[in-house]
């Protein structure tokens, strides 16, 4: 088995285990595989395990995966920050999108999204760390970008999702992911219908799935370290 293979085998029986001991059952968690930074290749050999949801969040990158990749049925989902010159491309070549965080970018989204796919499935990012990470939504601001997304009928909005600030402080992890679960719910307790919560990555995906994540976006634990990110964006 190659590298990759391993890794992934390791990962899946860590996020069962996870998932085991919350009382969900795994098919309860999606994983998205991060493949930001690697090569197609990589993808192949993730893909050739049965991985069929792949993350990425540079666009030009993920065009050029995209285009050496096109014969194999992968899931695109993009999870990197958004800008708004951007938003005709991704709403294009995408299944989903995680990181929506402000109604011009949802606008613009659904406005671009062609008439012969699906409907573009959406995630509202929320801001659970304040100062120390830039980008989300406040959670007191979701309820009202909720009810805007509803609106746009090209979109269609599936959940929430965060990135915490990282931290070795694994109760200020649980209290974070904690409030993100706690927004979900109010949501839904008001009506949404929502069924995702995408949250954790490689270091602390077991924390995420105790909190109640239903989606997990890993990267380095399934490919290994990153090169660094690419200078144009
Ligand atoms: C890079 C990235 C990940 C994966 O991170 P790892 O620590 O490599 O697992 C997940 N989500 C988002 C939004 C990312 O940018």
């Amino acid at each position: 088995m190659t590298t990759i293979a391993v890794r992934l085998q390791a990962a899946r029986a860590s996020i069962d285990k996870a998932v085991t001991n919350t009382g969900r059952q795994p098919e309860h968690i999606t994983l998205i595989a991060v493949s930001k930074a690697q090569p197609a290749s990589s993808i192949r050999e993730a893909y050739a395990q049965g991985q069929r949801l792949f993350g990425e969040n540079y666009l030009q990158e993920a065009l050029d995966k995209q285009a050496q990749l096109n014969e194999l049925d992968i899931e695109w989902h993009f999870i990197g920050p958004i800008q708004s010159n951007k938003t005709q491309l991704i709403a294009q070549h995408f299944a989903w999108v995680h990181g929506v965080d402000r109604l011009k970018i949802a606008q613009r989204l659904n406005d671009a999204r062609p008439a012969h796919l699906p409907p573009l499935q959406v995630c509202i990012q929320v801001n659970v760390s304040n100062e120390q990470s830039k980008s989300g939504m406040q959670p007191e601001q979701v309820a009202a970008l909720a009810q805007a997304i509803l609106a746009l009928p090209r979109l269609q909005l599936r959940g929430l999702m965060a990135i915490p600030a990282p931290t070795k402080d694994t109760g200020l992890q649980h209290k974070q992911f904690k409030m993100v679960r706690e927004l979900f719910q109010q949501l839904n307790a008001a009506g949404f219908g929502l069924d995702t919560l995408s949250m954790g990555m490689s270091d602390d995906f077991a924390i995420a799935i105790a909190e109640g994540a239903t989606m997990i976006r890993i990267g380095t634990a399934i490919f290994g370290a990153r090169q660094p990110k690419p200078e144009s964006e």
